[in-house]
């Protein structure tokens, strides 16, 4: 089969690779059918490490995928073949303290698809995944949603986290796919007041048509100041989404005192610092939010019920043989890209 592999720093290679094998009785084949790029995949893609995970080449690359079913193990119960599903990239041990309490993205001995080290990549034409993995998605849903269900359940979740209220102030700092994803599951949770930022004015407007009631942009405006005068009491949530210094600090000065600062964006150092002052005075509580818990089915359900629009995000598409450019084209955020997506077959 072909698939996609990192070779060096901003090096991918489509190569001939062995098709994977159904090994245990609880696993499914599946016949990959869009992937779409992310941030991660693009960070490894650029830089070759996230913190402690190092890239060693080649690696597999793409995580964010939908397939059908062409192959079952024997004691596969929910899943046959021929169904079309979205695919939650994590495979858990199942059986480690944090996998018994619920909590299997944050699993001790966990494989993610395409993390160094871990589990084979999506961009390639088969992939095994425990059934576990595999939401059936139903048939007025496009594989192209379905792609896109992994990064919206990201937002699903962080909303969940919050547990925002009717009435909300939130500011959303960064407004790429997953800061959209977290505005899309912010408006259709709740009627919450959104200020959305970033540095380019396309996904300022993309944030707009998402359900923001005010986007700008810190290159032009002092965003704090601007959004202090809208809301002079401070806002009740901030969703980092963006992995900044800056944008760490723009949340301590956004909150108001007893305010939650939600974590989700990926900074590219190791380490970030607070105005610990300010922290501890007006008691903000930090809350790191980690991929997904459990979000998969109620976000294809919000989708396939029309309740949250996922379509204006993808912005991009491109084959198999093109994912050096889709990759590119995120790196550089070029042509004002938000989700690039891969057609692997279809
Ligand atoms: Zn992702
Ligand atoms: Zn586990």
């Amino acid at each position: 089969m072909k698939a996609a592999f990192l070779t060096g720093i901003r090096q991918l290679e489509i190569r001939e690779t062995p098709p994977p094998k159904i090994k245990g009785p609880h696993d499914v084949l599946l016949r990959v059918g869009v992937v779409g790029v992310c941030g991660s995949d693009v960070h490894y893609y650029t830089t070759g490490r996230i913190g402690s995970m190092v890239v060693k080449y080649p690696e597999w690359t793409g995580h964010e995928c939908a397939g059908t079913v062409v192959g079952i193990g024997e004691e596969v119960k929910r899943l046959e073949v021929g169904q079309r599903v979205a695919v939650d990239p994590l495979i858990p041990c199942g059986h480690c303290d944090q996998c018994s309490s619920g909590r299997e993205h944050t699993c001790r001995n966990q494989n993610f698809l395409a993390c160094p080290g871990q589990g084979p990549g999506a961009l390639a034409d088969y992939l095994v995944m425990p059934e576990r993995s595999c939401y059936p998605i139903p048939d007025g849903m496009t594989l192209v949603q379905a792609a896109v269900i992994e990064p919206l359940s990201i937002g699903f979740y962080a909303q969940r986290l919050a547990e925002t209220q009717p009435g909300a102030k939130i500011a959303i700092l960064g407004s790429g796919p997953i800061g959209l994803c977290v505005l899309l599951a912010s408006r259709a949770a709740s009627d919450c007041m959104v200020y959305s930022t970033d540095l380019l004015d396309e996904r300022l407007a993309m944030a707009r048509r998402c359900g923001a009631a005010w986007a700008g942009n810190p290159k032009q405006i002092d965003v704090v100041h601007a959004i202090r005068e809208l809301e002079p009491l401070g806002v009740d949530f901030v969703f980092e989404c963006a992995g900044q210094q800056e944008t760490f600090d723009q949340a301590i000065e956004l909150l108001k005192p007893s305010g939650t600062l939600l974590m989700i964006g990926i900074p590219e150092v190791d380490r970030i610092s607070f105005n610990i002052h300010t922290l501890r005075r007006q008691e903000i509580r930090l809350q790191s939010v980690r991929r997904q818990n459990q979000c998969m089915a109620p976000a294809i359900e919000l989708v396939s019920k029309g309740v949250i629009k996922i379509d204006p995000l993808v912005t991009h598409q491109f084959s198999l043989a093109e994912t050096k450019q889709a990759f590119d084209l995120v790196a550089d955020y070029r042509d004002g890209v938000v989700k690039a997506i891969v057609h692997v077959s279809e």
